[in-house]
């Protein structure tokens, strides 16, 4: 697993890892996909959670499921270079189902322990693209009773645009099972605003690089503020990603963002610590109103 190895270890120093056409790199590509599918076979994916906030009452109400793999060899190699890696390979839809189940049970388990929390998971292009997929989706919900808006689905806008009248079918039906429709990274696609008319959408995520930028540039600044307020037009809940200090948060607090995710609220972590992490943050909040 050489040539996977250095992939690895390109993709962890945070250098980019397709220079198209370099051999090395395919072979690198192929035998990191094949380590991928096995993992997906063995069981080997993890989930962790990142915590959501309501920016009003400051509580934390849930969390998006983030996916994790660690290779024995290879170490953790980021999302960024393995979903991408799933998505050629045809493996996307494996990691999707895998994450969706632990989802419904985790939000089944913390519901029937007096402690309910939503959870958001991240679906494809190609997940949605596939009837047979919701089918199993609606299976699993069906067989595990789970709690309306307890499940918020994440999809891109370019998702969504592959296939819009296939994406549409897929999302009327999410929507009629419960499930809310979040859109993330909202600002990066090249997508029309009109779809937001179209689709049964609950939310819609700014993407965390307008965000991010927000308190030194005045055009993300600007895009953040038109954000908020076209979303609140429409009639959706913003969420905010990607706020990592007290500045963005008091920015967005002011401007009436709803929800807030981010390393200023908290890092994704395990899944067994977001009980005990909710309880010390609730305790620890100032109340309604303060910022
Ligand atoms: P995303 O869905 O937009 O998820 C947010 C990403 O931003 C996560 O990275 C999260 O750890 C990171 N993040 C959150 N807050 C901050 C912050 O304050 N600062 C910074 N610098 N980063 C922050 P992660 O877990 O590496 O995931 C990257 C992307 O990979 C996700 O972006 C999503 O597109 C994809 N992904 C992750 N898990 C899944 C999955 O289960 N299925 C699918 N289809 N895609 C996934
Ligand atoms: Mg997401
Ligand atoms: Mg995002
Ligand atoms: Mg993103």
């Amino acid at each position: 697993a050489s040539a996977a190895m250095r992939l690895a270890q390109r993709s962890a120093e945070g250098i980019a890892v397709y220079p198209a056409g370099h051999e090395q790199e395919i072979s690198g590509r192929l035998a990191m996909m094949g380590r991928l599918r096995q993992a997906i076979e063995q069981g080997q994916l993890e989930m962790v959670c990142q915590p959501k906030v309501d920016m009003r009452t400051r509580s934390a109400f849930g969390a998006e499921a983030l996916v994790r793999w660690r290779d024995p060899q290879l170490g953790a190699i980021a999302p960024s270079v393995f979903i991408p890696l799933a998505e050629q390979g045809g493996m996307i839809s494996a990691i999707t189902e895998w994450m969706v189940h632990a989802a419904f049970r985790q939000v089944h388990d913390w519901q029937r322990d007096g402690n309910p929390a939503s959870l958001s998971v991240n679906l494809s292009a190609h997940d949605i693209q596939n009837p047979a997929f919701i089918d199993r989706i609606h299976r699993l919900a069906l067989a595990l009773a789970i709690p309306d808006n307890s499940i918020q689905f994440e999809l891109t806008e370019s998702a969504l645009m592959d296939d819009p009248d296939t994406a549409m079918q897929s999302l009327a039906r999410l929507s009629d099972m419960g499930f809310e429709i979040w859109i993330d990274d909202f600002g990066t696609g090249y997508s029309s605003l009109s779809y937001l008319q179209r689709f049964p959408i609950h939310a819609i995520k700014i993407d965390q690089s307008f965000v991010r930028l927000m308190s030194v540039s005045s055009g993300s600044s600007a895009i953040v503020h038109a954000t908020i307020d076209l979303g609140h037009h429409l009639g959706l809940y913003v969420v905010a990603e990607g706020v990592e200090d007290q500045a963005a948060w008091s920015c967005l607090a002011a401007q009436g963002c709803d929800v807030a995710q981010g390393y200023f609220v908290a890092k994704p972590m395990p899944v067994s610590q977001f009980n005990n992490w909710k309880t010390s943050w609730n305790k620890a909040q100032p109340g309604p109103g303060v910022h």
